[in-house]
């Protein structure tokens, strides 16, 4: 069944408009017409089965039928990650948002190349993943920030698991509740940012094992962690 993310409230009966992406995902991509059931979820109400109503080129109206899922209870983990290359960033998108996270927060340290993001880009790959791996809410995408800003902010009851290779920092050990990972650049974290880490009072450092993982396969593997005890 075809799930879409949208942004109108969700009720019995309702129309809600596509946008011109999904009227040619439904029409063009997976050749739907109207009459037929899709499902709509907008990260508040719950999922509902939905008909398409109308559908053409660049346009489309569905009616909201039933409820089928009440809205869930969300992970509350937040990945805070080193910017990385175009492509990597994105994988990091998607996969966070596979993995249940709530808030996704791009970080500037030393050795990142990178300092911007397009936002409506990266929006639209956690949109897309969280219509296909059937969870009901999508990501917070923060806009990239310095460490320094990231750790001063950083809320004082949600404990931030730093991923750090080639130390002696025990496995992660899950908590109940809220927390946060920590993920570096390729070129790892600087001698600055170790500075900046060793005073961040919520810090827990880990490691993920011998071998040096890249950073998207780091940040993978600590998120899969995270939920190892339990759906969080
Ligand atoms: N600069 C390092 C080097 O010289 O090989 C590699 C950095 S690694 C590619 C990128 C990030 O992944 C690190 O900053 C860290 O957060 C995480 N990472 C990679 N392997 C790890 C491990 N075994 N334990 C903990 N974190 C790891």
């Amino acid at each position: 069944m075809l799930r879409l993310f949208v942004t109108p409230p969700l009720a019995p009966s309702v129309l809600i408009e596509a946008t011109e992406n999904q009227a040619h995902y439904l029409g063009t991509v997976m050749r739907r017409s109207p009459g037929d059931d899709i499902h709509l979820f907008n990260g508040h109400d719950g999922e509902w089965s939905a008909r398409i109503e109308t559908l053409g080129r660049g346009k489309g109206l569905f009616r909201v039928d039933r409820l089928l899922r009440p809205q869930a209870g969300d992970t509350d983990v937040w990945l805070a990650f080193a910017l990385l290359k175009r492509d990597t960033t994105d994988l990091v998108v998607q996969k966070a948002t596979e993995l249940g996270v709530a808030a996704l927060l791009p970080v500037v340290t030393e050795r990142t190349n990178a300092a911007r993001v397009n936002e409506d880009r990266l929006r639209a790959i956690a949109v897309e993943a969280a219509e296909q791996s059937e969870r009901m809410t999508v990501p917070m995408i923060q806009p990239p920030r310095k460490l320094a800003d990231v750790l001063t902010f950083w809320p004082a009851d949600r404990p931030l698991f730093a991923a750090l290779e080639r130390t002696d920092a025990p496995p992660i050990h899950p908590v109940p509740g809220p927390c946060g990972l920590l993920i570096g650049p390729e070129g790892g974290f600087g001698p600055r940012d170790y500075a900046l880490l060793e005073r961040a009072p919520t810090l827990r450092p880990v490691g993920l094992g011998p071998r040096i993982l890249r950073a998207e396969t780091a940040a993978i593997a600590g998120l899969a962690l995270l939920q190892a005890t339990g759906w969080r």
